[in-house]
């Protein structure tokens, strides 16, 4: 999508502080960190959010978005500790940017509920 933040990062058209990329998802730096770590992993396509991938495309989509998550939370050193994945989706559920994501967010102690 012309107008998705995300979409110009995965495409280099603005800057971010990349940490991984596979053949479908990208890692980088969360601009606003809520820990230690704390690292976004986009599909290189353009999907809302996890609401819009009840699909063939969607499930390979978000297999694979899931897959470069938890690679990179082994290659960031969270693996032994354990860290979170979280998935906002839509308003009420937090989330600020319309292309799908996962946060990996690690290195303290997390707790429940979420705020
Ligand atoms: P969410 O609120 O779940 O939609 O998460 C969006 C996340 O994107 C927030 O944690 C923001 O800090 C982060 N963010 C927004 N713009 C950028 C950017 N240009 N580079 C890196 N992270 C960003």
């Amino acid at each position: 999508m012309t107008d998705c933040i995300f979409c110009k990062i995965v495409k280099g058209e603005i800057p971010a502080k990349e940490v991984a990329r596979s053949a479908s998802a990208v890692a980088f730096h969360d601009l606003n960190p809520q820990a230690p770590v704390h690292v976004l992993v986009v599909p290189t396509t353009h999907f809302h959010n996890a609401a819009a991938t009840e699909s063939d495309d969607g499930e390979r989509v978000l297999a694979a978005t899931l897959r470069l998550a938890v690679r990179v939370a082994r290659e960031l050193g969270l693996a032994d500790a354990g860290y979170r994945l979280v998935m906002n989706v839509g308003a009420q559920g937090g989330q600020s940017v319309a292309h799908l994501h996962v946060h990996v967010l690690g290195g303290r102690q997390m707790t429940w509920p979420p705020g």
